[in-house]
Order: C-alpha cells, then sequence, then structure tokens
C-alpha cells in the first residue's frame, strides 16, 4: 500500500463538527456588515510577489520570512496572500473605484503565513476583514471599530480588551525613530537577531518584537504618543471622545505598533487573555499613504482584520459552537415502481419547502438497512414509498424519535402532511 498523504504542517482541514460554529461567525459577519453599509469585496488569493512588498513593508515578519512566494511556470513571482489589504487596495485602484470618492468594504478569506505552527498560529488561516477609503477624519476610525466591537458582542465574546494607539504621521515618526533607534542602539547587547537588524532598518519594528528577551527593553522604550504631531494628536484625541460617547471602553496602550510598515496614525486591537500566547484576535489602523504608495491619487484608508480561528477558539471555549445541522426526512424506497418514482417526489418536496433538509436513500438496501441509516443521519421521520403503499397511493411517515404510530397518508396530500409535521414555512425555491 502506498503510504498515506498527510496535509502540510501549519494547514488544517475544517471537519463537518467544526463547520457550524464558522457558518455562525460568517453570517453573524454579514450581517453586521450590513447593517453599517459595507459592501462585500473578493480579491484574489495570488497576487504578484511586489504587491506584498511594496506594501507591507520590508522590515516585517511578513516580508522578511513568512510569505509563500513561488515563480511560476512562465517566470512570474506570485504570492498567496499573506493579508487583505495589500490586495483590495490593488483592486480598488487597477477597477478604478476611488473615482467615487468614498468607499466601505469588507472581505472573508483564507491568508497565508509561513510561520511557526502552534495554538492559534497557522499557515493557512482566515481573517474578515474591513476596509474603507476616502475618509480622512476620526469618526471612521470611531465606525470600524465599534463595527468589529459589535461582531464580537454579537458572537457573545465579551471578555476581550481594546487597545488604542497612534503613530502619528510618517513625516513625525522620522523624530521618533531616531530616538528609537539611539535607545535601541545603545542596548545593542540586549537585541536578538532579529532586532539587530530591525535597528539598521525600521527601529519602530522592534517595538512589534514578540521575543520574551525584548520585552523589558521595550516596555521602557521612548513612546510615540510623546512625540506627536498637532493634528495627529487632534485626531487622536477625537477619536477617544468618540469611542467615550458610544461607550466603548478603551486602553491606550503607547506602544502597540502594528506588524505592518504602512500604519499612520490610529492603531488598534482587540486581546484576549483567553488564548494563551497567540492574544490577539483584530488588528488595525490608518493606512493614510498607502494607496499613494501603489500608485494612485493619495486617499486616506483604514482597516482591520480579525482572525476566524482564533475567535472560533474563544467560542468554543464558551461552547457557543451550535451543532450541525441534520436532515428532517430521511426518504425509504423499496420496489421498482416506487424507485421509479422516489426523486420526482423527493424533488417536488423540495421544491415545496425550500428549507426541507431531505436525504434520500441511496444505494437501496432492505427495510431494515435503509430505517438503520434513517436512524443515524439524525432525520426526525422517514418517509417512506414501499411497494405496498405505491400499491394503494399512500405513503407512510414514520416518527423516528417519537416511537409514535407510523402512519398513512395520500400520495397527494403527503406534502402538506410533512409541511405540518416539520412546522415548514412555504416559499418559493430561488
Ligand atoms: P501576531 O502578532 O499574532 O503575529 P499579526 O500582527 O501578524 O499578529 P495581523 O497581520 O494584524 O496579525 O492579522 C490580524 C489578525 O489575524 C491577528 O490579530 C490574528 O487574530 C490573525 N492572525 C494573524 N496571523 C495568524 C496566523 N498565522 N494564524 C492564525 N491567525 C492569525
Ligand atoms: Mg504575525
Amino acid at each position: 500500500m502506498s503510504k498515506i498523504i498527510e496535509p502540510l504542517r501549519g494547514v488544517h482541514d475544517l471537519l463537518p463538527a467544526a463547520t457550524p460554529a464558522w457558518q455562525h461567525l460568517e453570517r453573524i459577519t454579514r450581517e453586521v456588515f450590513a447593517a453599517y453599509g459595507y459592501d462585500e469585496f473578493r480579491v484574489p488569493i495570488i497576487e504578484q510577489t511586489q504587491l506584498f512588498k511594496r506594501s507591507i513593508g520590508d522590515f516585517t515578519d511578513i516580508v522578511e520570512k513568512e510569505m509563500f512566494s513561488f515563480v511560476d511556470q512562465g517566470e512570474d513571482h506570485i504570492t498567496l496572500r499573506p493579508e487583505a489589504t495589500a490586495g483590495i487596495v490593488r483592486a480598488v485602484i487597477s477597477n478604478g473605484l476611488l473615482r467615487d470618492g468614498r468607499l466601505r468594504l469588507w472581505c472573508m478569506g483564507p491568508m497565508f503565513r509561513r510561520e511557526r505552527p502552534q495554538a492559534g498560529r497557522f499557515r493557512q488561516f482566515h481573517q474578515i476583514d474591513a476596509e474603507a477609503f476616502g475618509f480622512a477624519g476620526p469618526d471612521i476610525d470611531a465606525e470600524m471599530i465599534l463595527l468589529s466591537a459589535r461582531i464580537l458582542r454579537r458572537l457573545g465574546l465579551t471578555d476581550v480588551k481594546l487597545l488604542i494607539n497612534s503613530l502619528g504621521t510618517p513625516q513625525a515618526r522620522t523624530g521618533y525613530r531616531e530616538q528609537l533607534g539611539a535607545y535601541f542602539g545603545a542596548h545593542g547587547e540586549q537585541l536578538d537577531e532579529d532586532s539587530k537588524r530591525r535597528l539598521q532598518g525600521n527601529p519602530l519594528r522592534i517595538l512589534d518584537s514578540k521575543h520574551p528577551q525584548m520585552q523589558r527593553l521595550i516596555a521602557q522604550a521612548p513612546v510615540m504618543l510623546d512625540s506627536l504631531d498637532g493634528e495627529s494628536r487632534e485626531h487622536f484625541d477625537a477619536l477617544c471622545a468618540l469611542l467615550r460617547n458610544a461607550g466603548i471602553e478603551y486602553h491606550v496602550a503607547p506602544r502597540l505598533v502594528r506588524g505592518l510598515d504602512y500604519y499612520s496614525r490610529t492603531v488598534f486591537e482587540w486581546v484576549s487573555d483567553g488564548l494563551g500566547a497567540q492574544s490577539s484576535v483584530c488588528a488595525g489602523g490608518r493606512y493614510d499613504g498607502l494607496v499613494a504608495q501603489l500608485g494612485a491619487a493619495p486617499t486616506p484608508g483604514i482597516g482591520w482584520a480579525m482572525g476566524q480561528e482564533r475567535i472560533v477558539m474563544l467560542m468554543e471555549k464558551l461552547g457557543l459552537t451550535g451543532s450541525v445541522q441534520r436532515p428532517q426526512l430521511y426518504m425509504v424506497i423499496a420496489g421498482a415502481a416506487a424507485e421509479a418514482q422516489a426523486f420526482k417526489v423527493a424533488e417536488s418536496l423540495r421544491d415545496a419547502w425550500p428549507q426541507l433538509r431531505l436525504q434520500y436513500n441511496l444505494g437501496g438496501g432492505n427495510f431494515k438497512t435503509q430505517f438503520k441509516r434513517a436512524d443515524k443521519s439524525g432525520a426526525t421521520f422517514a418517509l417512506v414509498l414501499g411497494e405496498d403503499e405505491m400499491a394503494r397511493g399512500v405513503v407512510a411517515i414514520k416518527d423516528l424519535r417519537a416511537g409514535r404510530e407510523q402512519e398513512e397518508c395520500e400520495f397527494s396530500r403527503a406534502s402538506e402532511r410533512i409541511g405540518v409535521l416539520l412546522g415548514l414555512k412555504a416559499g418559493k425555491a430561488e
């Protein structure tokens, strides 16, 4: 026998038992985005490698070591998207959507990063992503945060904390970057390898280090909030006021920086204590320079991304996972006459009741076998089309759970009766 092929490291199958939680999360997500007037956007999973290098920045974990990049048969340099923002910005530019000035978008799907797999950290993972373009004021920052807060609340995840900070403008950051460079430079012997490299390239990135050895040094580093330019300070204060007025609790985290280079002014993160080392469930911020950096007219932008695996882990801890939907009706079929009609009957029932979950017995079998399968399917009722019933123009309906007497009803009334028994609502099939 040949060897079984295993999935790649850090890449997981989502088994049927786990999908209800994901479907629940995705349904709530759709509802909440609709409630705020955001449109769904879907962008490619593969893009030119250059796109991510140019937008995310060289001294980031992602570009330094996490991208799945390859050269294809046509010599194109391709990368599996490690995050959604770059692709969305590319897409709104390529499709000329920025001409309308103001866009509020969301998307959802798989992302790929070649990191060391561990609990809450995978190589293929999924994000829910929100982006807005053309809004310069702090009101969109507040709306973005309110939106993420509502998704978390609707899911029942109340044990999360909001951290916010401001990185100022890139111009104002130059002075701060020097200050930070001097600080970390003076403690050169305490820096890990990554941080040493970042000290030359972009010392701000050192603040994002996850290295335990670095944490004490980072905790005493100078903070950007002390060097904010006037307008960024006003923007930040206004955001804080909007959040307070909206009743959202927040914590100012002066050393919070995002792992990506393109952020300016507001950055924020939702964290949870329930996830071990991986505490961040949603992170985002403003990226006013990115659109211009990718070649279009300067347009302010802001966005966030929520890690779906981490959210589902929190839901599971609270038992908020839902259950798999079982069929309601299992169709038992015996004899040539019944077999000839059975698909037609099943299809007409599905026409009449678009919500009905009907499982059809495939591959024949005697009554005993078929009822065993019916029971295993989890269905509430069996609909029996047997030889004897067909001859008399009736069907039998057996309650598989309540041990009631089997009932019979005329062929022409079967659909109506099933509707009553299962409490189905009529409607047109789409
Ligand atoms: P971290 O600091 O945990 O590495 P990050 O700064 O790289 O996170 P972002 O790029 O901001 O994360 O992504 C937003 C969210 O996506 C994170 O808050 C997290 O919930 C989730 N996420 C990021 N990387 C992974 C991963 N490898 N596996 C699972 N979820 C992830
Ligand atoms: Mg990361």
